[in-house]
């Protein structure tokens, strides 16, 4: 028997997490099993411990969308007992059981394994949110980062921690945008040399085009404010949308990509192919400094999470939760 963090629904269709013990005959079917060390928090997660957010099928549910721990079954040829793997996406914790549990049962397909320099409580440190910082800044690397300030939105959550990070350490100015003025210090000490105040952003203009300003752009926000900062892009430069922190509506028009070249790219992370992940991984371990990493870390247990599932949807999680699941 081991431990899980187990969601019901009751009769009336209302949820409800606790931490339970169960056993191995209830984990579903797979190649893998994997000894979970280290999970985390993620918005996503924040929905599937609380109502569900229409991503979870079945009840009883473990949610966790990523995990990372060391294998002790396989009948893949590519792991064996011992191998110490990551695991993000794919929808497992949404229409799979996820990681907020001491043992997972997942298809070899899934996992990653972790790349040299990363141990498994840094992976989750890491996690999905960081994952995708990696995966757009790569996606605005393959299209040219211009000159000049890059934009984070969100800053202070997850995704916007972890791309500051990263930006800085390559050598790029990073502008911040946060509705949180206090997490200033925190921000500037990832590497941001800018903090812009959320408001800023959140006015809507009428003009399609403002001052040419920012040389890239990691959008975790979405809404008026994406909207809103199309237009102040440089000429030919990207913004990687990859959350809806303030909305999925994109009310903008499509003149900075007609008048100014501007790229919008899409970050998906949960069906990534595996060489890209591979890719992304190996990036992280090289170009995000693992002292500004454990800077954002907020340590967790399984019993921690139904309270930082509300924080997270309420936008009150800073940096990243790391959830010790033993
Ligand atoms: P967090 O909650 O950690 O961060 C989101 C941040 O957005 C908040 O910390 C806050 O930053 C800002 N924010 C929150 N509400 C608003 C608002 N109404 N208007 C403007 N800013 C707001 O979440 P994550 O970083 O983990 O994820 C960010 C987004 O990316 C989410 O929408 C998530 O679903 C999405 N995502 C997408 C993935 C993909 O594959 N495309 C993968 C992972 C996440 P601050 O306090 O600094 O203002």
């Amino acid at each position: 028997m081991f431990n899980a963090l187990v969601v019901e629904k009751n009769d009336e269709g209302k949820t409800s997490a606790s931490v339970q013990q169960i056993g191995e005959d209830v984990l579903p079917a797979g190649e893998v099993t994997v000894a979970v060390e280290y999970s985390t928090v993620n918005y996503k997660d924040g929905l599937c411990i609380g109502p569900g957010g229409g991503l979870v099928r079945n009840y009883p549910h473990v949610p966790g969308i990523d995990f990372a721990g060391t294998v002790e079954t396989s009948d893949d040829d590519r792991y064996k007992p011992g191998d110490k793997v990551v695991l993000t996406g794919w929808r497992v914790g949404e229409a799979h059981w996820g990681g907020y549990s001491q043992k997972a049962r997942v298809k070899a397909d899934w996992l990653v394994p972790l790349p040299e320099g990363l141990d498994t409580r840094q992976a989750m440190a890491v996690g999905t949110a960081g994952f995708t910082a990696m995966l757009a800044v790569m996606a605005l690397e393959d299209h040219g980062i211009k000159d000049g300030p890059v934009l984070v939105t969100g800053a202070a959550g997850g995704v916007g921690s972890v791309a500051t990070a990263i930006l800085a350490n390559l050598g790029h100015e990073v502008a911040g945008v946060t509705g949180r003025p206090e997490t200033a210090d925190y921000l500037t000490s990832l590497g941001a040399t800018q903090i812009v105040a959320r408001e800023e952003l959140n006015e809507t203009t009428k003009r399609p085009l403002e001052g040419e300003t920012w040389g890239g752009c990691v959008d975790a926000v979405g809404g008026e404010m994406l909207a809103r900062l199309l237009g102040q892009m440089k000429y030919g430069a990207s913004v990687a949308a990859v959350g809806l922190a303030g909305g999925a509506a994109l009310p903008a028009t499509v003149i900075p990509f007609l008048l100014r070249g501007v790229n919008l790219l899409g970050i998906d992370s949960v069906m990534q192919p595996y060489d890209n992940r591979v890719r992304a991984w190996a990036r992280i371990a090289q170009d995000l400094p693992m002292e500004k990493l454990e800077a954002m870390v907020q340590p967790a247990t399984l019993s921690d999470l139904p309270g930082l599932g509300r924080d997270i949807l309420k936008g009150q999680v800073k940096g990243r939760v790391v959830v010790d699941v033993n």
